[in-house]
């Protein structure tokens, strides 16, 4: 249960700027995240990480010298959007380039790879290595495909490292794989987290069993048996990571790891230590040497009950990386020669740009549009715990506080437009990246990108026609589909997407008007979004857990047709005015 919060959907940053105020001489906040408090050296570097919040101490309390340059965070278990991720790179970046790592779930890599994009083109040299630790997530031949977990922490603290020692880039990135090709993890989960303001907790494990192979937002797990004792969780853990060596390690004998024992939440210390206990035994029974353990929390799942086991195997290259000094909020090695802090604040680069001017028409419809909004904030709101249990089926709960989030700050975007006389195209234009920056995850990248496709061909001067926006709906339709690479039949939003778009086009291009082409569209999207229920999820976070979501419709698809359903009721008000 999380306890102790005030309006639900701040929590996230009102633990960003908590976390910030403790730790003054460590972290500074910068819009998107936070970055290192002291001084940067020029021509150095920086390793950015970032993703969901809920999983402290990753990712803000990773940053620090010997550690992470600076992280993004995103809402509660939601990756930050790509502006966060770009907006935190460049507060950072110091000359040397930027490295992006974090863990491999579908919305961080829309998202990062966005920023990368954005960086490139100013010039900034960028790279990303992703980390995917869970041996539970993909099978060995597939290990690209695996999600990242606690061995994050390996993979930064290693890049970093390499990154103060001075070298160029392309090497940081040759060290950064080279650490995530070593290391292989394994969760166990005993009872799910609850988000804060839920009132049941995301997934639920039965009691007296446990859950092997869970993911850290509760992506289900791939089997489950009784709870063992603490020496038998040690034996279950430690077997099934010796049985899938990296490449190049024949046998653990002679080699040397790095153990990291990983509380997910409310898993005590004095219990990790008797299941360390028992790991250390095994391997070195295995004939490992053992070098410098972890045991407490890295990467946690909020109050979920659980544990993993991360093996680093080290090489020549890796051992003196992993060893050298660390300063962070949480994690601390050996002694650091502090740097010194910076005092100046970094500019936000959030200015308030002048609304252009619009023509009376557009400003017309820019009501309209503002109206639309809210309401869809409204339908949001009331949806949301909804659209998070249909997310938490097989995916990770966090749709419904993504869109309810987006929403709010899309809707408010758009008001404060329309009072300063913005035109319809503007208005949607910054609805759209307010919604993106705010809403995290995948599918607030992609309401981005179609909201800011209706807004630029509304444009400021026209009064938008039905025919113009049919011509609308269409580029944002291409939008989405050419960001997400999603097709019809893939269980996503854009099953729910295309139905509507060639609805509206056939009924306008049939002589209806706007509202009554538009509430036809909107039905085919309800009814497709539904029979999403008969699909297995190709593409995004449900992918891993396919058989799970069958019988449950997508939930950005149900998303849409709300979304749409809503804004043929405004569009009917305003025809009937
Ligand atoms: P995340 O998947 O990052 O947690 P959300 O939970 O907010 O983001 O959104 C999940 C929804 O996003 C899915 O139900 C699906 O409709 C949509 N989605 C995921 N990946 C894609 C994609 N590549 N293209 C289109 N829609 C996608
Ligand atoms: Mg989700």
């Amino acid at each position: 249960m999380t306890r102790l919060f005030n309006d639900p959907t701040e929590f996230a940053d009102e633990f960003a700027e908590g976390f910030v105020a403790a730790n003054r001489h460590l972290v500074r906040a910068v819009p998107g995240g936070v970055i290192r408090a002291t001084e940067i050296p020029a021509g150095q570097v920086v390793v950015i990480t970032g993703g969901g919040s809920g999983h402290y101490p990753a990712f803000g309390g990773l940053v620090g010298q010997g550690l992470a340059h600076g992280a993004a965070l995103g809402n509660i278990f939601a990756s930050p959007s790509a502006q966060q991720v770009y907006s935190v790179a460049k507060a950072a970046e110091s000359g040397g380039g930027v490295l992006f790592s974090y863990g491999n779930y579908a919305g961080d890599v829309l998202n990062f790879d966005a920023a990368q994009d954005r960086l490139r083109a100013e010039g900034i040299a960028c790279e990303t290595v992703t980390v995917t630790d869970d041996i539970s997530s993909a099978p060995a031949a597939e290990r690209d495909r695996r999600r990242g977990v606690a061995g994050g922490l390996c993979v930064y603290k290693i890049a970093a490292a390499a990154a103060e020692t001075g070298l160029d880039l392309a090497e940081v990135v040759r060290v950064a794989q080279a650490a995530n090709a070593r290391i292989r993890s394994v969760g166990v989960a005993f009872a799910g987290c609850t988000l804060p303001g839920a009132g049941a907790p995301l997934f639920e494990v039965p009691a007296g069993r446990m859950a092997v192979g869970l993911g850290i937002h509760g992506e289900p797990g791939l089997s489950e048996t009784e709870v063992p004792t603490a020496d038998g969780l040690a034996e279950l853990m430690v077997g099934d990571l010796l049985a899938e060596l990296p490449e190049g390690l024949a046998a653990p004998a002679g080699a040397r790891v790095v153990p990291v024992l990983n509380g997910l939440g409310s898993v005590k210390y004095e219990e990790l230590y008797v299941v360390y206990r028992r790991v250390a035994r095994l391997l070195e029974d295995a004939g490992a040497e053992i070098v410098d353990p972890q045991v407490g929390e890295f990467c946690t799942s909020l109050d979920m009950a659980g544990a993993s086991l991360t093996l680093l195997w080290l090489d020549d290259e890796l051992e003196p990386l992993w060893t050298a000094p660390a300063d962070t909020p949480t994690y601390k090695k050996g002694s650091v020669t502090r740097a010194a802090v910076v005092v100046e604040d970094v500019a936000t680069g959030a200015a308030s740009a002048d609304v252009p001017p619009a023509s009376e028409e557009s400003r017309a419809a820019a009501v309209i549009i503002d109206a639309a909004l809210d309401a869809v904030r409204t339908v949001l709101d009331e949806a949301a715990d909804e659209l998070g249990r249909l997310d938490a089926i097989a995916g990770d709960g966090d749709h419904g506080i993504g869109m309810q989030r987006g929403a709010r700050a899309g809707r408010t975007a758009a008001a404060e437009a329309l009072a300063a006389g913005a035109g319809a195209g503007t208005v949607l234009t910054r609805a759209a990246d307010a919604w993106s920056d705010r809403a995290g995850g995948t599918s607030g990248a992609l309401w981005g990108v179609a909201l800011r496709a209706l807004g630029e061909r509304l444009a400021d001067a026209k009064r938008p026609s039905a025919h113009s926006v049919v011509d609308a709906v269409g580029a944002a339709r291409d939008g989405i589909i050419g960001y997400g690479k999603a097709e019809v039949g893939d269980k996503t939003m854009v099953d729910a997407l295309v139905p509507f778009a060639e609805t509206l086009a056939a009924a306008v291009d049939g002589g209806a008007t706007l509202a009554v082409g538009w509430r036809r569209a909107a039905e085919s999207a309800v009814a497709a979004a539904a029979a999403t229920a008969d699909l297995l999820p190709r593409k995004g976070r449900a992918r891993p857990h396919a058989e799970k979501s069958l019988g449950t419709p997508d939930p950005g698809a149900h998303s849409f047709g709300l979304i749409v359903r809503t804004v043929a009721d405004v569009l009917d008000t305003a025809a009937a005015e």
